[in-house]
């Protein structure tokens, strides 16, 4: 969910000058290390080690999105194939989490969704799952019909349900049915006032509503990302009425206080990991959510 000042920044890092201010100085990598695992493979496949080894899952997000080529496209898949393969050889508790339009979603959405297949078949193969993470709303239809298409056929997929989307609640209705993981998240784009509620107890009503629907379903894994104190006491407490498996899921360097006390209460906590070259719309993201983290960095940077 973005603030209106989280919204102007996102406008800003938009910027060439602003995105070199980030990509090119100490500072701004250092910044990018708090919430992406790194540029490769195998330090991505470190960091989901350390992690299992602290009692929480992960899943792998190889950075990425919106490619506008075939060939772009289907790289993206196979380097989704090759940290299957990985999670598989290193024995991580981990699963990967991908964005359809980095398979070609919005240019070629049967690209797209024959990826999802492929990815799903080897996922399967080694024992995990897939979730497909939301985009922006434009995409959100075409994302729930490619999900459908795979999951009815092959069943360990997961997607994310945007809670700030108007929409929601009916997506419920389709996709519960379907089994599998739904990752409740708030939402992370800037949306208008006719798609997505913008006032920040809005949404978190919103969260709230469909939290209740998702742990009330015994069809589905609830997933519930959000370092949000409120909710999270909230999915505690319904939690108290659900005998089938659900967890927390939260983001890779954020609220990491909060992970570690779930964890301690015994509750499930999978922490999703992204990594990749492609770091910088992520972080302009996790900036937008929390304005504070770049007052952080121009303090580093100019030296206060
Ligand atoms: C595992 C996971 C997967 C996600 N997948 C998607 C997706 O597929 N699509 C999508 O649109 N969004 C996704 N999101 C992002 C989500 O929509 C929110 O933008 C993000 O989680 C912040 O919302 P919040 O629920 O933590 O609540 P907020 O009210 O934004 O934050 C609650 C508290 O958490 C802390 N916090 C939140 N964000 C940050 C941050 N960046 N840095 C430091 N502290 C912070 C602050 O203390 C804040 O007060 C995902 C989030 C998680 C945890």
């Amino acid at each position: 969910m973005t603030s209106t000042i989280g919204r102007a920044l996102l406008a800003v890092t938009d910027r060439a000058p602003v995105r070199k201010l980030l990509t090119d100085t100490a500072a701004g990598r250092r910044l990018s290390h708090r919430f992406v695992a790194g540029e490769s493979l195998d330090q991505a496949a470190d960091v989901a080690a350390r992690l299992n080894r602290e009692g929480r899952q992960v899943s792998l997000d190889h950075l990425g999105e919106h490619v506008s080529d075939r060939t772009e496209a289907l790289a993206a898949k196979d380097d989704y194939l090759a940290c299957l393969d990985r999670i598989s050889a290193d024995g991580l508790d981990a699963n990967i989490s991908i964005k359809l339009t980095q398979l070609g979603l919005g240019f070629d959405d049967g690209l797209a969704t024959d990826s999802l297949r492929e990815l799903a078949k080897r996922a399967a193969a080694t024992g995990t799952t897939v979730t497909v993470d939301m985009e922006e709303s434009r995409y959100t239809e075409a994302t729930i019909v490619a999900y459908e298409a795979v999951q009815s056929e092959l069943g360990n997929l997961g997607i994310a349900v945007q809670a700030y989307l108007y929409r929601s609640r009916a997506d419920l209705d389709r996709l519960i049915p379907l089994g599998g993981h739904i990752r409740l998240c708030k939402g992370a784009y800037a949306e208008p006032p006719d798609v997505a509620y913008q006032r920040k107890e809005d949404v978190d009503a919103a969260f709230d509503r469909l939290l209740r629907v998702l742990m009330a379903s015994p069809q589905v894994r609830p997933a519930i990302a959000t370092h949000d104190d409120d909710r999270i006491a909230l999915a505690i407490a319904l939690a108290a009425e659900r005998e089938e498996p659900w967890e927390f899921q939260m983001l890779y360097g954020v609220r990491r206080d909060l992970q570690e006390r779930l964890i301690r209460e015994n509750h499930h906590l999978r922490v999703y990991v992204p990594y990749g070259s492609a770091w910088y719309p992520y972080l302009t993201r996790r900036l937008a959510e929390r304005p504070a983290n770049l007052v952080f960095f121009l303090r580093a940077t100019v030296g206060r």
